[in-house]
């Protein structure tokens, strides 16, 4: 049996990936330190045989006894508020955090897959973005912890697989969204999401006319799977190129939930990105991997999520 580790287990990423594992077949090592993760997420993989939890932080040195095959690097806050409100953390598990796992692999002779991000194009100057462009973003802005500890992730991610040859993937993940979000993580969809069915005012953010392309979680996932699976270790783009702007998000929340509730406009927050689109050219070619699930459906089944975690 081959056997995973998946650090930020207990995320909504890192959850959703652990799921896919054991259902192929893996034996998972979830590890958490749980400062932006909750173990709801993983507590029905507790009891299973095929699963173990470390509570632990990967910006110390990781030890897993015996064999490893294979490393998926998910630890990270990852929503705007999450790294504004924790940025030092955010610097550390991205740039410490994932020299000590490709120091594992190293030693275990895994190979390992990182986690990273749209956020190194930072308010990008092209559009779509393909993985050649090597985008705009502002170091020392609010969102420079997250974007520069993914650029420095690629970075030694790319040394270890040219000196160590340690086999490599990096994932460049554009807006995902499904179950298990947080409710206060304060993303465009938990936020407008949960306003809706609290009753209160939907929060858009400038005048809304700014882009993102939302990819649900599953087919993220799966982009995942295929990408590790894969020989390809240059950065790759997964995620769904279908581009609407943040007040149409909106407004299809409203129609979909049926809420009475108006938007309301707010400022823009400092380096708000205007636009952004995955070109994924390349996951088609090289993966055989395109979204499945349009948004319509992918908004059905988080609603149902979000209303039941509401209580409502
Ligand atoms: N946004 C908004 N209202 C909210 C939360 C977010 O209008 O209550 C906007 C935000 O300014 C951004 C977009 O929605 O333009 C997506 O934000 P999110 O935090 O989901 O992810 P980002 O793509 O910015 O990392």
């Amino acid at each position: 049996m081959k056997k995973v580790l998946i650090t930020g287990a207990a995320g909504f990423l890192g959850s959703h990936l652990c799921d896919r594992f054991i259902k192929e077949g893996y034996y998972v090592i979830g590890m958490d330190n749980l400062i932006t993760g909750n173990m709801d997420n993983i507590a029905h993989l507790m009891p299973l045989p095929t699963f173990e939890f470390y509570h632990h932080d990967v910006t110390k040195y990781v030890h897993i006894p015996g064999e490893l095959h294979y490393i998926l690097h998910f630890a990270s806050p990852a929503s705007p508020i999450d790294y504004l409100k924790k940025p030092i953390q955010t610097l550390k598990v991205g740039s410490l955090g994932t020299h000590n796992l490709l120091g594992l692999a190293l030693a275990k002779k895994a190979r390992i897959l990182v986690a990273s991000t749209s956020e190194i194009y930072g308010d990008p100057n092209v559009h779509p973005q393909s993985e050649e462009y090597w985008g705009n973003v502002n170091c020392v802005g609010p969102r420079g912890v997250y974007d520069e500890a993914k650029r420095f992730q690629e970075a030694i991610t790319m040394a270890y697989h040219n000196i160590h040859h340690v086999e490599t993937r990096i994932v460049r993940i554009f807006n995902t969204y499904g179950p298990r979000m947080r409710l206060d993580d304060g993303r465009a969809l938990p936020a407008f999401m949960s306003q809706a069915l609290e009753g209160k005012d939907i929060t858009v953010f400038g005048d809304g006319s700014q882009t993102r392309s939302f990819c649900y979680v599953a087919d993220l996932v799966d982009g995942i799977y295929r990408l590790l699976l894969s020989d390809y270790a240059l950065p790759m783009n997964v995620g769904n190129p279908v581009e609407i702007t943040i007040k149409q998000f909106a407004e299809e929340i409203i129609a979909l939930t049926g809420t009475d509730q108006k938007i309301v406009y707010k400022p823009l927050p400092q380096d708000d990105p205007k636009q952004r689109c995955p070109d994924i050219t390349k996951a088609k070619s090289i993966l055989g991997w395109q979204p499945k699930v349009d948004r319509a459906e992918g908004l059905r089944i988080t609603y149902q999520y979000f209303k039941e975690k509401l209580g409502k």
